[in-house]
């Protein structure tokens, strides 16, 4: 699911990079920036912008350990799950609030369409103008929206599926 919606989240479907990041730490194990490149396949450059991006996000967080027998460190990323969890469970409801809003417009109003242009109008438009086409003059249809209303209550229903299977642990 991580794999899923974190790209949502960031805007960022297209990004095969994220994209690999996302899958490597899913499995909730530590991973170097320089394994995380190797396994897939780019440059450590490209990974850590990406993960720069990541952390500034919120989904990721690390570690910095020092490799033995060298003087230098290693940046240790994992997946910060909780708020990861966070981050999802709010753009849920923000998108549940836009449907259940839309829901309601559509079970308040009966609809009208222009069988030319295809453009809709609720009946207190289609009443105004005489139920012909304000743009072109066309008779007006009653459309029938049952389909669109079902569509809308089971993403509603989806959706919330979703958010009450997300963890309550680790939320801010
Ligand atoms: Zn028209």
């Amino acid at each position: 699911m991580v794999e899923k919606l974190v790209p949502v989240l960031l805007h960022a479907e297209g990004n095969p990079v994220i994209k690999g990041i996302l899958q490597n730490l899913e499995g909730g194990e530590s991973v170097s920036d320089d394994d995380l490149a190797a396994l897939i396949g780019v440059k450590v450059n490209t990974v850590r912008t990406e993960l720069n991006e990541l952390y500034a996000n919120g989904i990721v967080s690390f570690e910095k350990r020092k490799i033995p027998n060298q003087k230098w460190y290693a940046y240790f990323w994992k997946l910060d799950q909780g708020n990861i969890a966070y981050l999802i469970r709010q753009r849920l409801k923000k998108v549940l609030e836009l449907l259940q809003r839309r829901l309601d417009y559509e079970t308040a109003h009966s609809f009208f369409v222009c069988p030319r242009e295809g453009k809709r109008y609720t009946f207190e438009e289609a009443a105004e103008s005489d139920f012909r086409c304000p743009s072109c003059g066309a008779l007006l249809t009653s459309q029938d929206n049952s389909q669109v209303v079902e569509r809308l209550r089971s993403e509603i229903y989806q959706l919330t599926q979703i958010l009450e299977s997300l963890p309550a642990r680790g939320l801010r």
